[in-house]
This record gives C-alpha cells, sequence and structure tokens, in this order.
C-alpha cells in the first residue's frame, strides 16, 4: 500500500482519527504534541494550520510522520522560521529546513542593500 496524506482540522479530530483506525494513542499523542507547538505558532501569527499525517492507510496505519498543512497564506521567511523552531525540541527536519530558509533570506539581504 501506498503513503498517503490526511489532514485534520484539529488535535482532537486528528487524535479520534487515528485511534479508531488502531493506531496507539499514546504514539499518536507523542507525534501530535510535537505539532502542536507548530500549529500553535502558526496560529499566533495569524496562519491557518492543520494538522497532517502522513501513513500507509493500513489497520493499523503505518504513521511514516506529522507535519503541518495550511489553508490559504503559507508562511515564508521568517514567520517559516519561527514555525519550524517553535518545539522545544525543533526535529531534524525543522532544523534542516529553517537552516535553509535562513541561508536564503541572507542570499536575498545581500542582492537587495538596505533591504
Ligand atoms: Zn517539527
Amino acid at each position: 500500500m501506498a503513503a498517503e496524506n490526511s489532514t485534520y482540522k484539529d488535535y482532537e479530530d486528528c487524535l479520534s482519527t487515528l485511534v479508531r483506525m488502531g493506531s496507539n494513542k499514546q504514539d499518536i499523542i507523542e507525534l501530535l504534541d510535537h505539532e502542536k507547538e507548530h500549529f500553535e505558532k502558526a496560529v499566533e501569527l495569524g496562519y491557518k494550520p492543520k494538522y497532517g499525517i502522513r501513513m500507509v492507510p493500513d489497520a493499523p496505519p503505518l504513521v511514516i510522520a506529522g507535519y503541518i498543512d495550511f489553508e490559504g497564506k503559507v508562511p515564508e521567511g521568517q514567520d517559516m522560521i519561527d514555525i519550524l523552531l517553535a518545539p522545544k525540541q525543533p526535529g531534524p527536519d525543522d532544523l534542516n529546513l529553517a537552516e535553509k530558509i535562513q541561508a536564503e533570506l541572507r542570499q536575498l539581504g545581500k542582492r537587495q542593500p538596505g533591504k
């Protein structure tokens, strides 16, 4: 079975759906508690985030990763960095992406002096 992405409007919706599909509740809570920190920072900055789960939808589902999806405006630049680094312990992917955006912003700064 191929991996699929599913999004959920909030924490409870995501948790209850995954548990109904047969996931271990504690595992999903652990994953969502990390995503929640990204989610809440995004809300604080005025975005409309959703919880996303990448999984192979078996019974129980094989959860590959959690992520945050956005409805409408997608954050970029410093806002995205703030969202990526919101958790107390950002994941390796969070850190890598934040670093990449940081480098792009520095390049942009060089090309537009005074901005
Ligand atoms: Zn993260």
